[in-house]
């Protein structure tokens, strides 16, 4: 029986007995973990805030081969992120980190991308302003499940690997953007405005730290719907995010849709390409890999944007000269 030191964050915590606490801890070296503190619950806890949901915090266990609980010997905070999170709207954020890591990995497999990840995001959601919570939410989730071999494919059709839809047809099903004609076969595919694409690919590919700096989500909405039903059709466990209910319906800028809002199909809309991402343009940044991304997403929703345009100009051109001054053939079939 090995002991051993590791860092994690404490994902939950449940009574045992009458004095004890089994603590449930993603931690970075030694993937999900679940301890047994005995006399967590006695006061003046020994353990102080180490056990607390939220915080980041030192462990020192003993390893039984085989168990699914470790006795643990002694933790210590070493950020007590709950403490941090001083409104309603960035503790039920980070909450839903919690929950999603809870929900989607187990074992104890280590996975230092995915627990770096985590401490990025409960540190965004100390640190981005309210309005643009969603969108470190979001990204974390996206980027969760990229980790997890789940990357939303928006270079090419889902399923056939074709040119994408200009109509930006993304089936959370198939877990990306799918060509016209596998759009128009397959069920349950959301049109996405191109605003919420541009969104999409930066969530995927920018840091998750800074995800509230450099995009707001007016639309947020959509894009939490669609990443909602695609987590909900690859990953068993999901059940959606309870830690956001607190704020479904709210008002104010830490607001979030009513879950029962109906799923519908966003008609696309027409945006001018330098209105898709907002402060984007004029965020500071120092070059990185993620910007070629950035300039694809970017010229990827101009695209559809212009075909959209031309499309509806083409749509709406004046009728021959003949039939000018006759009415437009209206309702008839
Ligand atoms: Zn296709």
């Amino acid at each position: 029986m090995a002991l051993i030191t590791c860092e994690g964050i404490v994902l939950k915590t449940h009574a045992l007995g009458d004095t004890s606490r089994i603590v449930t801890v993603y931690t970075r070296d030694h993937g999900l973990r679940k301890f047994v503190a005995k006399g967590a619950r006695k006061l003046p806890s020994r353990f102080g805030y180490a056990l607390e949901p939220l915080s980041r915090s030192r462990f020192v266990f003993y390893l039984k081969p085989d168990r699914d609980l470790h006795l643990l010997s002694k933790a210590e905070v070493l950020d007590a992120m709950g403490s941090r999170l001083s409104d309603l709207s960035r503790l039920a954020h980070a909450q839903a980190s919690l929950e999603i890591v809870d929900r989607l990995v187990w074992g104890e497999e280590p996975h230092p991308k995915l627990f770096a990840l985590l401490v990025q995001a409960l540190e965004g959601c100390t640190r981005a302003p309210v309005a643009t919570l969603p969108a470190v939410t979001l990204a974390f989730q996206l980027q969760l499940a990229a980790e997890l071999g789940y990357r939303p494919r928006l270079d090419q059709c889902a399923i056939d690997g074709r040119a994408v839809s200009q109509r930006r047809a993304f089936s959370p099903s198939r877990g990306g953007l799918l060509c016209d004609s596998c759009a128009a076969r397959e069920g349950g595919v959301v049109f996405l405005s191109a605003e919420a694409l541009a969104s999409l690919a930066l969530l995927l590919s920018r840091p998750v730290l800074e995800a509230g700096d450099y995009i707001e989500l007016p639309r947020a909405g959509e894009l939490m719907r669609v990443i909602e039903d695609f987590f909900r059709t690859h990953f068993q466990r999901f059940v959606g995010l309870r830690a956001l209910d607190v704020l479904r319906g709210l008002d104010g800028p830490g607001a979030i849709p009513r879950a029962s809002e109906p799923r519908v199909a966003l008609p696309a809309y027409v945006v001018p390409p330098e209105a898709l991402v907002p402060g984007v343009a004029d965020a500071p940044r120092v070059p990185t890999e993620a910007d070629a991304a950035d300039a694809a997403a970017r010229a990827l929703a101009a695209l559809s944007v212009q075909r959209a345009a031309a499309a509806e100009a083409a749509a709406a051109a004046p009728a021959p000269p003949a039939a000018e001054h006759e009415p437009p053939a209206t309702g008839r079939t």
